[in-house]
């Protein structure tokens, strides 16, 4: 007897395949069709290594050039829930932005703008205008300009004032904020030259003015952001530091990182220095960051004197390190909420999960404990216990707030590991903190609680 025939079906008559339609709207002829070449070799591949065929082999091509295509289009850059504790996290993304900001980004993507274009004289107008204004409302600055991140401001501050000449810093404040961002080597990349005072606890004004000589172009202060030194330590009040500046015809730059615009201590937080404090104090240049503190977007704000400004903005270096209109539009619209503390606060999602009352998240944390006990029973037990989230991105290291987290006990022979990757394997990754061989997973920045529920029966059918 003679084996039944088999047919594989041609490209062209699975092209005309109700079923197609979809996928060519969808990713395109080109596209489609080498993914069906690549899903009839499979079949064919199959079929040769002794598979049954399928009852219908063009429905079951085009599903495995659908799943394939699904899997190759997708985005590699996904939504997860960060329930790490640390509220500015730098590998998850930072700040999350604010409601107006986002429809501020998606009105100004959609259309051409006046970007650098004045309505009122039909003259070409300066980007940074639409920042400015509102930078210089809440700081009390002259001007502003903004950039793509701190970095950038603090490497263009350097490199517009001090090419070749003497930056004078404490030698407690040559701080590493992480991956390639050493202020030394800030220094260097940017042309300027390091002049190091006091040692690492202390140091004291007669420090910075025994270091003033004609090669110094100005005296810079860094906020050590990450690391806070305790003890037998003395280090000098902006004040006095702007003051012997002037004296001496130099400007103070100060290089806040974070940078609040909002007096954190009115929340119950620690108190953090503002931009404002620090221009009130005589420093003529501040930078800090749009993503850290401010709950905007990733970008570099210097603020200060308007000649000073100026002077950056004709630097070369700040045509490449400027803002797309997309961010400087996140930007405006973030910066407008600071009219208001309150509305602030409860409008912009970096400063509504720092000041998230515990009680609340305590509350949250047993609504959804039962949930999550049931999905997991398979694979861990579940408790709730309290916590500790951090702020993050360099700001107040030291300074905890108290938090509720789940604690996930995986069972044997599961491992902690292993339970960690089944929630970072979901729809939505869930990304918690392995500790004490356990899963933590902080709920202070949990507020999509309809969508944490809905993947839980996800974690049941997987487990
Ligand atoms: C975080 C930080 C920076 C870098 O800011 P980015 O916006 O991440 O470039 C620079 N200086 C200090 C003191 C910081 O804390």
């Amino acid at each position: 007897m003679n084996a039944p025939r088999i047919t594989i079906p041609g490209i062209d008559r699975l092209l005309k395949h109700e079923a197609a339609q979809a996928l060519l709207a969808a990713y395109g002829h080109t596209v489609l069709v080498d993914a069906l070449r690549a899903s009839v070799a499979g079949y064919r591949d199959a079929l040769l290594a002794g598979a049954p065929a399928v009852d219908n082999a063009e429905q079951f091509i085009l599903d495995e050039a659908d799943a394939a295509l699904a899997a190759t289009q997708a985005s590699t850059l996904v939504n997860v829930f960060n329930l790490t504790g640390t509220v500015l996290h730098t590998n998850l993304g930072r700040a999350l932005l604010a409601d107006d900001a986002i429809a501020a980004m998606s009105a100004v993507a959609a259309g051409a703008s006046n970007l650098e274009y004045d309505l009122a004289t039909a003259q070409r107008g300066h980007r940074d205008a639409h920042v400015e204004t509102w930078l210089a409302r809440v700081t009390g600055a002259e001007a502003a300009t903004a950039v793509n991140n701190c970095a950038a401001a603090v490497m263009l501050i350097l490199n517009t004032f001090a090419p070749r000449k003497e930056v004078i810093v404490a030698r407690g404040e040559l701080v590493e904020i992480g991956g390639a961002f050493r202020i030394p080597d800030v220094m260097t990349t940017a042309g300027a030259k390091l002049r190091e005072v006091g040692t690492t606890n202390r140091v004291h004004l007669r420090d910075y003015a025994d270091a003033i000589t004609p090669r110094t172009a100005m005296l810079m202060k860094i906020h050590p952001s990450n690391y806070r030194i305790e003890g037998f330590t003395a280090s000098v009040p902006e004040a006095d530091l702007a003051a012997l500046a002037h004296e001496h015809g130099l400007p103070l730059a100060v290089d806040l990182g974070s940078g609040t615009l909002l007096d954190f201590a009115a929340f119950g937080l620690p108190h953090e220095p503002t931009v404002q404090e620090t221009l009130a104090q005589g420093a003529d240049l501040v930078a800090f960051s749009g993503d850290k503190l401010l709950g905007g977007p990733q970008a570099g704000i210097i603020v200060g004197k308007r000649e000073l400004i100026a002077k950056i903005r004709k630097n070369p270096m700040t045509r490449a390190l400027r803002l797309d209109k997309i961010i400087i539009a996140a930007l405006a619209a973030t910066l407008r909420l600071y009219g208001d503390a309150d509305r602030a606060r409860e409008k912009i999602p970096t400063l509504r999960l720092l000041t998230r009352a515990e009680a609340d998240i305590a509350a949250l944390a047993a609504r959804v404990l039962p949930a999550v006990r049931e999905a997991v029973s398979g694979i861990a037990d579940v408790a709730v216990q309290a916590c500790a989230s951090q702020i993050g991105s360099g700001a107040l290291p030291v300074d905890l707030l108290p938090s509720c987290a789940l604690v996930l006990s995986p069972k044997a022979p599961l491992g902690v590991e292993a339970l960690a990757a089944h929630f970072r394997a979901l729809p939505r990754p869930v990304i918690g903190r392995i500790h004490q061989g356990a899963l933590w997973l902080d709920l202070r920045c949990l507020e999509d609680e309809a969508g944490f529920m809905s993947q839980l029966q996800r974690l049941a059918a997987g487990a």
